[in-house]
């Protein structure tokens, strides 16, 4: 038998996969139990035929599968993989690269510093940057932190590094009050504590205030990290960075922009201005998997001196073949091995130029904008934010009147159950809301009509 016939199932499996997102309900359809039925039980003796194991993955495991690729899921902030993007990813697995050194993959090497080039100046970041493939905004916000901890106390004398934090002078760590979780479990797993952290107040929209980050800053004596967003995550809005960032480098503050999927805003000329002095801060954190819609795992750690990123990163041994010059992965990432994750970025960037991007980035924001002007016209339904970017809160007014938390959830779970869109809730100002994000690169005019008439069939306004 070929050996390599598995990877022909698995292709027909993905197109056939592939081409029914639009059509299926979007939310998995199996239950718990037929799930381990299909998947528990003990680990065989004699093992299964290859071929056999991957058509189970398909047959069993579509029907537990979220369609989070599909035109119609609108929940979190997460895109589906643009054709382009899965096939490069293929490529990466087929090719099986270790990324960490120059001499285990001079394509991959390569590769990434181009695409680390092209994200700095599609971004508007400064072009040479140092670039670092993570696999994610939690592990971006990660490496831009510690290289922040790095910075601020080599500055203040301190080798973290060698000295661990123990007997370390003080970082003092500014965010605003609708920080992200995953910088708050960066901080902890950089030992700087996510409770001591100093709270600036935001605004309705979820911005950091600058009149309030000056009173706090006075009380920060000594290193101090300042960390902005860029796209908060129910409202979409950005931290007003010129005058943030002027603040703190007055403070001599580092700064880091947790810009998961807000940064991507600064890839088109009709949000960029909202991220206006982005370029300013001094490391960033963006993701690739979300907005960019290439698979997981892929984010992206960006910080303006590059020598720190190494310095704060960076390994080596013995053993090692480091090459002088050139781009050994290892320097830019905590990860050691290490797939050749910045493939399938370079593919995408490739394949839609500055122009595709941005158009992109303008359809989900085009989307978006449609989803609230649909909803909000509706008599008993309200747009809680103002949609500057693709991100959309609805509420719901039960039709004979009562509790509007309580209604606004039951919608939701209605919309899931229903299975035409997917979306979920969350909390805004003491509020329970819809939470609509439109981040895929498929999602047409009409799919977002569908969606409307399923929501407001749901809500009891159709
Ligand atoms: C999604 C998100 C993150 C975390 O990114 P992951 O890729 O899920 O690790 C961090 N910050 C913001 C603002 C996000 O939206």
């Amino acid at each position: 038998m070929d050996p390599l016939a598995p990877l022909d199932r698995a292709l027909q499996h993905a197109r056939s996969w592939i081409g029914s997102l639009g059509r299926r309900q979007v939310r998995p359809t199996a239950s718990l139990e037929s799930l381990e039925a299909a998947f528990g039980g003990a680990l065989s003796e004699e093992g299964q035929d290859p071929g056999e194991v991957v058509d189970l993955l398909a047959r069993a495991g579509e029907p537990g599968l979220m369609a989070t690729a599909g035109p119609r899921f609108f929940g979190f902030v997460i895109g589906g993989s643009q054709p382009v993007a899965l096939a490069a990813d293929w490529l990466t697995s087929a090719w099986d690269q270790n990324s960490g050194l120059y001499v285990l993959s001079p394509t991959v090497s390569v590769l990434e510093a181009t695409a680390g080039r092209w994200l700095n100046g599609l971004l508007g970041l400064p072009v040479d940057s140092g670039v670092g493939f993570v696999t994610g905004g939690q592990m971006a916000n990660f490496t831009g932190l510690a290289t922040a901890r790095c910075a601020l106390l080599d500055r203040a004398g301190w080798d973290v590094s060698e000295q661990g934090l123990f007997g370390a002078p003080e970082i003092h760590v500014v965010v605003g009050e609708e920080v992200h979780v995953t910088v708050l479990r960066a901080l902890r797993y950089l030992g700087l504590g996510q409770a001591r952290v100093k709270r600036v107040a935001t605004d309705a929209q979820g911005r950091m205030v600058p009149a309030a980050l000056g009173p706090v800053l006075a009380g920060c004596k000594g290193p101090t990290l300042v960390c902005l967003q860029a796209g908060n995550i129910n409202t979409g809005a950005t931290d007003p960075m010129e005058p943030l960032i002027a603040a703190a480098h007055a403070h001599r503050a580092w700064v880091h922009v947790d810009g998961a999927f807000g940064l991507w805003g600064a890839a088109s000329q009709r949000t960029r201005a909202q991220l206006q002095g982005v370029e300013k801060a001094d490391s960033w954190a963006v993701d690739a998997h979300k907005w960019l819609n290439v698979p997981y795992d892929s984010g992206v750690a960006i910080v303006r001196d590059e020598a720190l990123l190494r310095r704060a990163m960076g390994t080596s041994a013995s053993y090692l073949v480091k090459s002088s010059g050139l781009r050994d992965g290892v320097d830019f990432v905590p990860e050691f091995s290490r797939r050749g994750r910045g493939t399938p970025v370079y593919a995408v960037l490739r394949a839609l130029g500055r122009r595709g991007v941005e158009a992109l980035v303008d359809r989900c924001c085009a989307r978006a904008r449609r989803f609230g002007e649909r909803l909000g016209g509706v008599p008993g339904v309200h747009v809680l934010n103002e949609v500057v970017l693709n991100q959309v809160l609805v509420r719901f007014d039960p039709p004979g009147g009562g509790d509007v938390d309580a209604f606004t959830r039951q919608v939701i779970s209605r919309v899931q159950a229903d299975g035409t869109c997917w979306l979920g809730g969350s909390r805004w100002r003491n509020q329970d809301v819809m939470r609509i994000s439109v981040s895929g690169w498929n999602t047409t005019e009409e799919d977002v009509d569908r969606s409307v008439s399923a929501i407001l069939r749901c809500a009891g306004r159709a």
